[in-house]
């Protein structure tokens, strides 16, 4: 008998990211309050919630942009380190999307995803680029190479960014609002993007406003509040028929 799988098909997974009672405050203010939830390999976990429930910071506190306060953080079972040189590390590891997309400017499209791989992971330039130029072919924008960011729109800057992430191979990738500041028809090729990204088995933890994308790609939706999870499980349950009122007032808000 296979004991990787359970009799519904769900693969017993190993947790890739684990928040353990995360406390965060800014001098005197509560940012986080004890979050706990974890992500397990291949899962998109979507975390949604107000505008200044936490989200940004709890996805800060990750990659170590950002020192919490109280309980812990596993990635890949390992507390996160703290040293600057050990958290460096595990920055390699994990890819970050940000709502805006800080490519190099002075690069084309296509030294801005081999950069990484050359200067950090050490890759030969012909190896980067080889790699650099499937991504591209990936994010659909192969035949922009030679451009510059500038003269991209937002939403091929955008999947620019995300090849540049995953060029330097993370185990987990995390998206910050990546389509908030995108024109309304450029949203839609982004989480086009971000839904072929999870459907290759990527680890995804994804802070959107875009439900309809949560419902759909989310293998769990976590609702942050006042930096506390107050709702956590499939969509369906989350985002359809949660009996929280704070869950359904968030939501009203977003439709
Ligand atoms: P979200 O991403 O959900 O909108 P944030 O994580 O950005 O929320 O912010 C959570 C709270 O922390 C907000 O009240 C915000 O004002 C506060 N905050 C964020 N960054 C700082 C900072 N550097 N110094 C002080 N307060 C901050
Ligand atoms: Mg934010």
């Amino acid at each position: 008998m296979d004991m990787s799988m359970l009799a519904n098909g769900e693969a017993l997974a190993p947790d890739i990211l684990v928040f353990d009672g995360v406390v965060k405050s800014y001098g005197e203010a509560p940012v986080l309050q004890g979050v706990s939830f974890s992500v397990k390999a291949g899962e998109v976990v979507c975390v949604v919630g107000p505008s200044g429930s936490g989200k940004s910071t709890l996805l800060r506190c990750v990659n170590g942009l950002e020192k919490f306060t109280a309980g812990r953080i596993l990635f890949e079972g390992a507390e996160l380190p703290t040293s600057e040189r050990s958290l460096a590390q595990i920055r390699q590891r994990i890819g970050m999307v940000f709502q805006h997309f800080e490519l190099f400017p002075h690069m084309t499209v296509l030294g801005n995803v081999v950069e990484g791989p050359v200067q950090v992971l050490g890759e030969s330039k012909a190896s980067a680029r080889a790699r650099g130029l499937e991504l591209l072919a990936k994010v659909g924008l192969e035949s922009k190479q030679h451009e510059r960011p500038a003269n991209l729109s937002g939403g091929q800057q955008q999947r620019v960014a995300i090849a540049r992430a995953l060029a330097m191979r993370p185990d987990l990738m995390l998206f910050d609002e990546a389509t908030s500041a995108l024109d309304p028809q450029m949203v839609g090729e982004v989480l086009g993007v971000m839904k072929q990204l999870a459907d290759d088995g990527m680890t995804m933890l994804i802070v959107t406003h875009e439900m309809g994308f949560a419902k759909r790609v989310a293998d769990r939706v976590v609702v942050l509040d006042q930096g506390q999870v107050i709702a956590s499980g499939p969509p369906s349950d989350v985002l359809e028929n949660s009996a929280n009122p704070r869950v359904r007032e968030f939501l009203q808000q977003v439709r």
